[in-house]
């Protein structure tokens, strides 16, 4: 089997008992299955394989066995604290255990012990607060495979975990180590044999049991490799199908175009055109003729659609839509909030329902009951255009005929829940959206063949945002400048880094509402919104503010896409050196969408960095977000643009793309050939992939 295919409970682990602390932290994790704790790599190793004795202290980490000599006591204040007297062969030294007494019985006068830690010389000794200890090897490298099961052998090199709350670094050694006891025997191998051997890769038995318990540093390297080929030959296999369908699989045929013609469908763009209030700008225009164009050739559009924030993207999504749904098929939009999926529906009941076209919204949070009439409608093709979020390719979503899917926020997805999306149709178009423009050769490693439309310019009529700098202490004044501007029938928001209290010294959304609504504007409507708020509540709340019923909107970052209030003019980011560029641009990008002139505020505490500082003055010089995109990039390093927590281009487990461009070459290389070769994936050799692709596709696990 796969380690994919490993679909049992990680409460197998702990004993049969479900809804153990640990367990319950791995789930909270998206860790379920035995497969996905196994696919859940470390982030850091620590080398306990190689002895470093204490007269070294100076050079790095000490790992060596010591004996316990002796323990004494001394008072820190009115606190007993233990020291412990330790020697090995090189040299003594002694461990300080503050707040540690119970180490007394845990190690014992007599007894060896592994010492790992920082030492240094104080006090006329060389001696550690940091340490940590395992019972001592008895030979100085214990193979791991002697280790009893369960059992963390000592002296290996041992993996760091990202860890959660209620989730301990040795329960997780530990039960990594079972699941590989466990299952290791049973796992196949991912990748064609000759190209194992080729590049002297591991098995993926091998390369899972090394990347969690390695025997040595090199074996790690080697584990790292395989499994970075691995994710980025998988990525390129599926880069190569897509470009591969685009090249060759000719979705309908001439004559069946021609035949839907005869049928004479209504002209939904120019109706839609026709009513609008404006005229669209040149490079929306452009932008749709653009798609037009593709969307007429009987190969799958793959368009890039960039514009800044507020250039009017979504209009050209809807002409798009129309275009789908004028050719007899339908329309997924799907955007990564179910905030800005709702702003979206609305939008479209307000523009595309006046013509006759069905549009549905649909998202996790969809009742039960209405959600199986409206699957009903959509596989009947009832529905011509579905507008949600993830829940758009949830398992049991059907479309009568997904002729095109939009993706908007594009770097919001990951490159798997893009797969997922265009599996819901026969080779539809696909239309992404982004005010985050991706480098071009990234652009190409992952999506294959992609072509760009830019929106040049904004709707006429906006005026350039005025942006202030304000320490925190002259707050006041940034307030006061607010009040001006609510009393003129303009409304706010202010947007703070966390949700609630935390353990930093910072502002959270919630004091602060309490705040504004108490002490700073009594006089106007105050309401939250953030995302741990009930779906419902937050969206009553939007809409009352898109109404105008509320005057200030205090959030946090889920305000940061999409949202689209014109009578907004004030953006106030309290803290605005927490916040990456990308973030300060999207949330400026909120205001400023009306003829109105708008400002934004970013607050900042004394405690900055001299990043914090940098991005701060780059939003003071320069409002074009192409041109902060590329500061953002300068600043962050290439290396960074893949940041989980920034963008989700391409979350693989180890590989970066950009950072490990070289073995990216290599697997484009490799699948390509593959895929022109045999490319129904026949071959013996290919076999596995085949296997790969229909009984566990690798990064399937997207979370719905
Ligand atoms: P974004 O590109 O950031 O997604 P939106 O699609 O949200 O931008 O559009 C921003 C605002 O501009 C919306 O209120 C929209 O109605 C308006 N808009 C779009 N196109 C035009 C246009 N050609 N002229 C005037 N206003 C426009
Ligand atoms: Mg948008």
């Amino acid at each position: 089997m796969f380690v994919r295919e490993i679909r049992d409970p990680v409460a197998r682990l702990t004993g049969g008992k479900a809804g153990t602390a640990a367990e319950k932290a791995l789930v909270h994790v998206g860790v379920t299955t035995i497969g996905s704790l196994l696919c859940r790599y470390p982030r850091d190793w620590e080398d306990r394989s190689r002895f470093a004795p204490l007269k070294d202290f100076r050079n790095g980490q000490v790992c060596s066995i010591a004996r316990v000599l002796a323990h004494d006591w001394f008072y820190v204040g009115k606190t007993r604290t233990l020291k412990i007297f330790i020697e090995d062969e090189t040299a003594r030294a002694c461990l300080v255990c503050y707040n540690r007494p119970f180490m007394k019985n845990q190690l014992a006068v007599g007894n060896d012990y592994l010492i790992y830690g920082d030492f240094e010389f104080k006090y006329g000794e060389i001696q550690s607060s940091s340490f940590d200890f395992e019972p001592a090897p008895i030979r100085a490298t214990v193979p791991a495979t002697t280790a009893g099961a369960g059992r963390v052998a000592p002296g290996q090199i041992l993996p760091i975990y990202p860890l959660t709350k209620d989730l301990r670094m040795t329960k997780l050694r530990v039960l990594v180590k079972q699941a590989l006891d466990a299952y290791l025997p049973a796992i196949e191998d991912e990748i064609p044999q000759s190209i194992r051997e080729r590049y002297h890769l591991l098995t993926k038995a091998q390369a899972l049991k090394a990347i969690h318990f390695p025997e040595s540093m090199k074996e790690l390297e080697k584990a790292k490799k395989t499994i970075m080929y691995e994710e980025l030959f998988y990525l390129e296999v599926m880069v190569g199908k897509r470009a591969q369908a685009k090249r060759s699989v000719m979705r309908r045929t001439p004559a069946e175009t021609m035949s839907g013609m005869t049928q004479k469908t209504p002209d939904f763009q120019n109706m839609l055109l026709d009513r609008l209030p404006f005229a669209l700008t040149e490079g929306q225009r452009e932008a749709v003729s653009d798609i037009n164009k593709d969307m007429d050739s009987p190969y799958p559009m793959a368009r890039l659609l960039q514009g800044d924030v507020g250039s009017g993207k979504t209009l050209v999504a809807f002409l798009a839509t129309l275009k789908a749904i004028e050719k007899g098929g339908q329309a997924a939009i799907m955007a990564p909030t179910e905030l800005l999926a709702r702003q979206h529906a609305e939008n479209a009941a307000k523009l595309l329902e006046p013509l006759g076209v069905n549009v549905a919204f649909l998202t996790g949070n969809v009742k039960s009951k209405g959600r199986k009439q409206l699957l009903k409608n959509l596989a009947s093709g009832a529905i011509d255009a579905a507008i949600g979020t993830h829940a758009l390719f949830s398992r049991d979503v059907r479309y009568r005929d997904l002729r095109l899917v939009v993706i908007d926020e594009q770097h919001r997805f990951g490159v798997m829940q893009r797969q997922a999306i265009l599996a819901k149709g026969d080779a539809p178009d696909l239309l992404m959206m982004s005010a985050t423009p991706i480098p071009r050769t990234l652009a190409i490693t992952v999506f294959g063949d992609l072509d760009v439309s830019v929106i040049k310019g904004l709707p006429p009529g906006r005026q350039p945002i005025v942006t202030h700098l304000a320490r925190e202490s002259n707050e006041g004044k940034v307030y006061d400048f607010v009040r001006a501007q609510l009393k003129s029938g303009a409304q706010a928001y202010f947007v703070y880094p966390l949700i609630e209290e935390g353990e930093l010294d910072l502002k959270d959304a919630v004091s602060m509402e309490e705040r504004l609504v108490t002490e700073i504007f009594p006089e106007y409507t105050i309401a939250l919104a953030h995302s741990k708020m009930d779906e419902e509540e937050k969206r009553l709340t939007m809409e009352a503010f898109r109404r105008g019923d509320i005057h200030i909107l205090v959030a946090t970052s889920v305000v940061e896409v999409g949202v689209d209030v014109p009578n907004a003019t004030c953006m106030v980011i309290e803290h605005a050196e927490r916040f990456g560029l990308s973030a300060l641009h999207q949330l400026r990008g909120r205001v400023g969408r009306g003829t109105a002139q708008s400002f934004c505020f970013l607050v900042y505490s004394d405690k900055y960095t001299e990043d914090a500082k940098t991005r701060l003055m780059v939003m003071l010089e320069h409002s074009d977000g192409f041109v902060i995109a590329e500061e953002d990039l300068k600043l962050r390093g290439p290396g960074q643009i893949n940041g989980v927590e920034q963008s989700g281009y391409i979350r693989l487990g180890l590989a970066d793309p950009v950072e490990h461009a070289a073995i990216l070459e290599k697997a484009r290389a490799d699948a390509f050939a593959m895929l022109e070769a045999d490319p129904g994936l026949l071959a013996s050799d290919h076999r596995c992939v085949a296997e790969v692709l229909s009984r566990a596709p690798p990064f399937s696990d997207v979370g719905v």
